[in-house]
């Protein structure tokens, strides 16, 4: 199967009706791209960054090197950088705290806009990088529009700050992730972000009280079970009614088994490992849609 995958590889991603489907990467650490040839994906869907914060809280010029690598190595392809998601299952020493329940506590953006401090120095790394290509900025772990709006108020102070300096900067489109639960079922709230990217692996986990490290409990944790479906359907009408891009940025986006029902979903427009992209563009040739 993947030898057969791996002719379509180098190929743009179609059903076997014809219908375009956009098929970009996940990563991690920009070293990830090294392997990658960029010709064969629509861009980033989405660039972790808690893995920058490792050991110790970078400086604002270690995260802007390693956004601008990325960016130049994409060309003029998009490239969807997500803001520090620590918490949850992504502990950063320094930074997360001592939770009894950490999926259900402070991770993601609530952490953010708890410590501004740390948060502003990703977000002038962000602005000064966005002048070297495509850059598109997500918020993590979003469950109320207040959290977006204080996220995107803190990104137009630095810009500012920036421009008042004389710092070269731009203020690229800010977009969330649709992974909690409440976003998923009341999108409306929403309707002034510039994009929406499904993160299938926390959204499954909520809707179905199921831990996606939880391995006696991975039967009840599927995206194929109809609730999470039918969310995710109706966040990509949403999309369409609003004109709001909607993508999906969770590990089913790479994997055959989930491809057909993501598609009959309403998505066309996927992120996956890299490893598993000629995998992922093989199974939408196998879809009829
Ligand atoms: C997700 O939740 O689907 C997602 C893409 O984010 P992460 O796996 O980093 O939590
Ligand atoms: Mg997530």
């Amino acid at each position: 199967r993947r030898d057969r995958a791996e002719t379509f590889l180098t190929r743009p991603a179609v059903t076997n009706a014809g219908t375009a489907v956009r098929v970009q990467v996940n990563i991690a650490d920009p070293s990830d791209v090294n392997s990658i040839d960029v010709s064969t994906c629509d861009g980033v869907g989405l660039m972790r960054t808690e893995f920058l914060f490792g050991k110790t809280l970078p400086d604002e010029e270690t995260q802007y090197r390693a956004y601008r690598k990325v960016l130049e190595w994409a060309e003029d392809r998009p490239v969807t950088i997500r803001t520090v998601d620590a918490g949850g299952d992504k502990p950063v020493p320094g930074f997360t705290v001592e939770e009894g329940n950490p999926f259900l506590g402070l991770r993601g953006i609530r952490l953010s806009l708890a410590r501004p401090e740390v948060f502003r120095v990703q977000i002038r790394a962000l602005l000064r990088a966005a002048i070297h290509g495509n850059l598109k900025v997500m918020f993590p772990m979003i469950a109320v529009v207040d959290e977006y709006q204080r996220a995107a108020a803190l990104f137009a102070e630095e810009k500012a700050a920036l421009a008042a300096r004389g710092v070269a900067q731009k203020m690229p489109p800010l977009g969330i992730m649709v992974e909690v639960p409440s976003v998923a079922i009341a999108p409306e709230a929403f309707a002034e972000v510039a994009f929406l990217s499904i993160g299938s692996n926390d959204l499954t986990q909520y809707v179905m009280a199921a831990a996606r490290d939880n391995a006696s409990v991975a039967h009840l944790n599927s995206i194929r079970h109809p609730a999470v479906l039918r969310l995710i359907a109706s966040v990509a009408a949403f999309g369409r009614a609003q004109k709001i891009p909607v993508s999906l940025c969770g590990d089913a986006g790479g994997d055959p088994a989930a491809i057909p029902a993501l598609i009959e979903a309403g998505l066309r427009d996927l992120s996956v490992v890299p490893a598993q992209l000629a995998m992922a563009k093989a199974a939408i040739a196998d879809v009829s849609i």
